[in-house]
């Protein structure tokens, strides 16, 4: 299929972004690396009027430290984000998280802002952000505002994104000293988008306690699922088998997933639980010195 007609136009920096938006009127539809919205268009499930096209917007093209976070401009690429060297010393959860998306060719031209503004709930990146409570930037007509992702995603495919607004960066929390981490997921096949997936970062002290314990599921709900009572049962804990299993139960009770064509309710729920346990066990190991 074809995309239905649409007008376009590209700019060249954010504030040029968000006027062309405003002119084009409610229906325009930024496009970035375009690997969600082309096929959304091919399919006629979209139908914008017009596409602003920020390809050419070099100033959201960018991953640095800064305060103890990782600021990543929106149109940084995703395979950017995967060889980066930063990245992978500094929060190295993101790193396996993104080797997880599709497969190279849509990872060099697909963004991080798109991944997020276009929250589809088996997406990697939506997970890294509830994980973390990373910061998101928002500019619009009215200047510039920040957001969290309790705030950002409402429901499947819908954010608090308004009409003529553009994601500009995102800022993750580094991991603390003794953390661990770990992305682990099922997929039909390689490249697939995950029926089920776990993200998970505990902080152990020099005791093996564990200090903090973060997780974030996708595939299980209309965004990323976060557990603060599986998290609490973990934190003061040493991390044995049984009480891993009890957190996989735990957050196993809460989701909510939807069945479909791939996996019933009860398949992707059961495996919620497995894959809790584990990232979880995964995470640990990592803290121990394991790969
Ligand atoms: C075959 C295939 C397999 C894939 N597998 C995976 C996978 O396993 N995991 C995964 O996470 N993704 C997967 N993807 C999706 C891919 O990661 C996309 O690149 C990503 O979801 C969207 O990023 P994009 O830059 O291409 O955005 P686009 O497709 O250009 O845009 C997506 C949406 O976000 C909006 N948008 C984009 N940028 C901004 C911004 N800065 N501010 C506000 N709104 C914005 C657009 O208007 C549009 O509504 C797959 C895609 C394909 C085609």
């Amino acid at each position: 299929m074809k995309p239905p007609k649409f007008e376009y136009r590209a700019a060249r920096t954010v504030e040029e972004a968000v006027s062309l938006l405003q002119e084009a009127g409610e229906d325009a539809k930024i496009l970035a690396g375009g690997q969600s919205l082309v096929p959304m268009l091919n399919f006629r499930l979209t139908r914008p009027s017009h596409l602003i096209d920020i390809n050419k917007v070099s100033e959201l093209d960018y991953i640095r430290e800064k305060d103890g976070k990782l600021a990543i401009g929106a149109l940084t690429r995703e395979r950017t984000i995967e060889r980066s060297a930063l990245v992978r010393q500094k929060f190295p959860l993101l790193t396996e998280a993104t080797e997880w998306i599709g497969h190279v060719q849509i990872r060099n031209r697909g963004t991080i802002g798109g991944s997020v503004a276009h929250a589809d709930p088996a997406s990697e990146y939506p997970a890294l952000v509830v994980l973390s409570d990373a910061e998101l930037t928002i500019q619009g007509p009215d200047g510039s505002r920040t957001t969290t992702w309790d705030e950002f995603f409402v429901t499947y495919l819908t954010t608090s994104l308004q009409p003529f607004e553009v994601l500009t960066e995102l800022r993750f929390p580094l991991p603390k000293p003794g953390s661990g981490y770990a992305f682990v997921e099922l997929a039909r096949r390689h490249g697939d988008f995950a029926l089920v997936g776990c993200a998970a970062q505990v902080t152990m002290n020099g005791k093996g306690t564990c200090q903090e314990a973060r997780l974030a599921l996708i595939g299980v709900g209309p965004f990323p699922h976060r557990s603060p009572d599986a998290e609490a049962m973990l934190k003061g804990q040493k991390l044995t088998d049984k009480l891993i299993s009890e957190a996989g139960q735990k957050i196993s009770e809460e989701v909510e997933p939807e069945g479909d064509m791939h996996a019933s309710t009860e398949y992707r729920r059961a495996m919620s639980k497995v894959f809790t346990e584990r990232a979880l066990k995964k995470a640990l190991s990592r803290v121990q010195g394991g790969k």
